[in-house]
This record gives structure tokens, sequence and C-alpha cells, in this order.
């Protein structure tokens, strides 16, 4: 029987199977759709929470944890035969930061470099910028992922590895027996396991109400993303301003983003939102304009209060668990998370306090 099934296959479910089955755990995966393709193939890749300092410093902890695991991820990823998900040192230049005092206790909290610019030195170091008219904050080791790209290598990672994935195959139930969690149920019939890991995004609540257990604060965020095609160079650091961000792809491709909306498990695509998001961009890089947008989508984030996720045991189920409610830093906070999963099951120390990510932590009340 294998020892842990993972219940969705996106990055966390992925990283978790890589995680769990580096320490000698056997592992599949189920998805109910292709996998890889909802919330972490939507998503923005910026692998840094935006406005960090306005998070909790659990949150900032897994992203710093993360950002040392990245590159060398990165290698085994290529190693392993995948694509290059593109990981790239840009750097972020937030336009509209906080108070500097604010920024300065975060930085020196979490060791982050960060650099307060005039606006003469904000238009050296990107040509081209509309309305720069006070100091901007300069944060030189943010990097990105091509996200999509990174579910690709994920992928081919895993299935090189032997972990075997199981795609249009949902988990209907969580199937019990001696009090615990023995497998899940899905059209195709039981699929047995030691341990059950749910890793279902913003369906995770969902799948637990229905197996009548007691879920987490997981809530579907619905994020709206624009691409332009700006050609190689034009656009070098990240952007953000007014909680609009710009991602320039090492392709030339510019991706805005991002809309956040209580939608339910819609993933329409809205005209208002494309005009927002094009105005802002536009507003603050207006050589936009006069550039083919070749891209409009939308992708379903797992909103978790506060952004906090949930990582550890289901209180209330032997067996199961969960690594979900990533909310807007799934991708920053990914490598981590699996980390800290993969420690927790099989009884490693490990290297981040726990105890925020628990269940039944107080997480705040706030979603957004
Ligand atoms: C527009 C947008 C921009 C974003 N930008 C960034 C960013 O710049 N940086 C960053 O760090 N994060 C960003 N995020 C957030 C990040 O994408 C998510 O936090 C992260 O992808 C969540 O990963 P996940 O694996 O938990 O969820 P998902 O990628 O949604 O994967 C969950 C999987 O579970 C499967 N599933 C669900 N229910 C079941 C079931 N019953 N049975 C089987 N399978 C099931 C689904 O099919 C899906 O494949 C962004 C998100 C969006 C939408």
């Amino acid at each position: 029987m294998t020892d842990c099934l993972v219940v969705g296959a996106g990055s966390l479910g992925l990283l978790t199977a890589l995680a769990l089955q580096a320490r000698g755990l056997s592992v599949a995966v189920l998805d109910q759709g292709p996998g890889g393709r909802e919330a972490s193939w939507a998503g923005g890749g910026i692998l840094c929470p935006l406005y960090p300092w306005r998070y909790a410093d659990s949150v900032n902890a897994l992203a710093c944890r993360s950002n040392r695991l990245y590159p060398a991820l990165v290698e085994r990823l290529c190693t392993l035969g995948g694509i290059d998900p593109e990981w790239t040192p840009s750097g972020l230049l937030i336009l509209d930061p906080d108070e500097q005092e604010t920024v300065a206790a975060w930085a020196a909290r979490h060791a982050q470099r960060v650099e307060w610019l005039l606006p003469e030195a904000v238009c050296q170091r990107q040509a081209g910028l509309a309305g720069v008219e006070s100091p901007a904050l300069w944060m030189p080791d943010v990097a990105q992922v091509r996200n999509p790209r990174l579910m690709q290598s994920l992928r081919t990672a895993v299935d090189r590895l032997g972990i075997p994935v199981s795609e249009y195959l949902p988990a209907t139930g969580l199937h019990l027996s001696d009090g615990r969690v023995s497998g899940v149920q899905t059209p195709a019939g039981l699929r047995r396991a030691g341990r059950v890991v749910l890793c279902a995004g913003a369906w995770t609540a969902r799948l637990l109400e229905g197996a009548g257990l007691p879920a987490p604060r997981i809530e579907p965020v619905r994020g709206q993303m624009l691409r332009f095609e700006a050609g190689i160079g034009r656009l070098n650091p990240l952007l953000m301003r007014g909680g609009v961000y710009l991602i320039p792809r090492r392709d030339g491709g510019i991706v805005v983003g991002s809309t956040l909306e209580q939608a339910g498990f819609d993933k329409t695509i809205t005209e208002n939102a494309r005009d927002h998001l094009r105005e802002h961009a536009l507003a603050l890089f207006p050589e936009l304009a006069g550039l083919p947008m070749t891209h409009h989508w939308a992708g379903l984030r797992p909103g978790a209060p506060s952004g906090v996720p949930y990582i550890g045991a289901h209180p209330a189920l032997e067996g199961l668990h969960i690594n979900a409610g990533h909310f807007r830093n799934g991708l920053v906070m990914g490598p981590a998370s699996a980390e800290l999963l993969a420690d927790l099951i099989t009884g490693a120390t490990p290297a981040l306090d726990p105890a925020p990510y628990a269940f039944d932590a107080h997480r705040g009340d706030t979603l957004l």
C-alpha cells in the first residue's frame, strides 16, 4: 500500500509529493483535472509577498525559507530533465511603499536587503515610468519564476522519479478504517494509502465539509491577469504600484496582475478587471499602450485568513494532513511548506516552528 496519497497536483501537491518521497516514503498523487492547471498555473510567480511587511511573520518565515531553497530546487528540476522554470532575480521596485520605519523593521527582522531610491534614481533603473514623484523602494533580491514552466518542470520531475499521478480523478470522499483515514474514494473506486495529504487548493474546505469533518477556512479568491508582448529588455525589474504589478518575463512578455475578487468558484474573466489592470499598468508604464495584449486569464487562490496556510495534521482524524490555504503566496511559500509538512509527517525536526500553521492556530478574522 502507498504510504501517502496526495490530493491535488498543483504546486503544493507536487512539491509535497517530492518532499515526502525524498524522505523515503512511497507517494501517489491524484487530481480532479489535468493537474497543475489551477492557481499554480494562473499565478504571477513573484517570489515575495507584495508589501511583505503587511503580512504576519509566519508568512515571511515560509517565504524567506523558500527563497533559500529555490535555487537548488530549480537546479534539481533541470537535472531531472524538466524545462527551465526561469527562476530570475529581477528585483522588485515598489513605487508606493509604506513608511520607512515599518519597512526597515521588517527588513531587519527577516534579513532582507532594501534600498530607498529618489525619483531620478528610479528612472535611471527603469526608463519609461510615469508618475514617479516620491522615493521608491528597491528590493534587489526579489526573484520570480515563470510558474506555468515551474508546473511543467515539477510534473516532469514527479514522472521521472516514478511518482504516479492520476489525472481527471477527483477525491470524492475519505475512506476510514479503525478510526483513521485509509484512503480516498474516487469515481474509479477506493484508493488506499497509509496517509492522505490534502493539497486541494481552493477546494480543500469543500472536500472536508463533504466528508463531514471540521474544515479550515479556505475560500476561493479570484485573480485576473493580463499579458502584453513587449520585446526583450524593455522592462527589467518587477514593478508594483497601487496594488497592480508588472512582471517582465525572459521572452519579452509583461504579465500584469491582479484582481482580488470573491466570486465563488467562478473563473470567468471580466471586462471590468481587464480595464482596471490595463489602466493601472499604463499609468505606470505608458509604453504598454502600443503593445499587443495577448492573454487575459483568471485563477482561484486558496484564500486563508491573513494568508497564513494550513500545514500539518487534521485534528479530528488520524492519518489526514493538510498543506493548503497559501492564498497570494503559494509559489513563494511552496518549497518551505512542503519541507515542513514532510518533516512533520516523518518526525524530523522542522526548520521552522510549525505552530502558526496548525489547524487551530489563530489567524485573524479577515481574508482580504
Ligand atoms: C492571479 C494570481 C496571481 C498569483 N500570483 C502569485 C505570485 O506572484 N506569487 C505567489 O507566490 N503566488 C501567487 N499566486 C498564488 C498561488 O498561485 C497559489 O497560492 C498557489 O498556486 C496554490 O497552489 P495549490 O497547489 O495549493 O493550489 P492549485 O494550484 O489550485 O492546485 C490545487 C489542485 O487540487 C486539485 N483538486 C481540488 N480538489 C480536488 C479533489 N477533490 N480531488 C482531486 N484533486 C483536486 C485541483 O484540480 C488543483 O489542480 C497567485 C494566484 C493567482 C490566481
